[in-house]
């Protein structure tokens, strides 16, 4: 299944939920805080009522993969590797997804949105462990050390970004501001997710 092209507000207003898909514009002019788009995208919106046990699996689900940007084979993928680890399938897959250099990059503000952070690494701008490395699914591990070129390092759009996203990085990172470098401290506990997902809905949603 390819990537999804079209307006990133319609998958928001899809899930009823904000998914800060477009960054830091979400909170400023969100459709879903206006009324209207309070409605499912189309026509008609959603139809109301009660969910049925299924499409609420299925939603959870969908909302991760939409979070995360990633088709159904990739997700199919990390849901595949989480199952063989040790521990719960749900928490070990949301630490798999949170754990790639792309989020990395994102939660550390080096980039607005996930979708930037992507581009970001994708343009080979990201050195880990003083290596560029612009595989945006590259899984960081506790100790890497995760930075920008020296070039990029007095960059105003950087330092900005920086400011605006320090008081939010997690505490499975640690972030020199002077460096101007991050580094994996621990691997991100259940509840550290970028973004609150239900883990056990979509293990529920995969074992049917
Ligand atoms: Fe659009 Fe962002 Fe609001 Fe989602 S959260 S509807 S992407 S503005």
């Amino acid at each position: 299944m390819s990537r999804y092209l079209g307006s990133v507000c319609k998958l928001c207003r899809r899930e009823r939920e904000k998914l800060f898909l477009k960054g830091e514009r979400c909170s400023s002019n969100c459709t879903l805080d206006r009324k209207r788009g309070k409605n499912g995208p189309g026509q008609h919106g959603i139809i109301k009522g009660k969910m049925s046990d299924y499409a609420k699996h299925l939603r959870e689900k969908q909302k991760a993969r939409r979070v995360y940007d990633l088709t159904e084979e990739q997700f199919v993928h990390y849901y595949e590797v989480a199952e063989k680890m040790k521990g719960s399938t749900g928490d070990n897959l949301l630490k798999l997804l949170e754990m790639r250099l792309d989020i990395v990059v994102f939660r550390l503000g080096f980039a607005s949105s996930k979708k930037m952070a992507r581009q970001v690494v994708n343009h080979g701008n990201i050195l880990v462990n003083d290596k560029k490395i612009d595989v945006p699914r590259y899984q960081v591990k506790v100790g890497d050390v995760i930075t920008v070129p020296e070039k990029y390092k007095t960059n105003a759009v950087i330092k900005n970004l920086l400011e605006k996203t320090a008081s939010s990085i997690p505490a499975w990172l640690n972030f020199d501001k002077n460096k101007i470098t991050g580094t994996v401290v621990s691997e991100p506990l259940a509840g550290e997710a970028s973004h609150p997902i239900n883990s056990q809905l979509i293990v529920e949603y995969y074992s049917k």
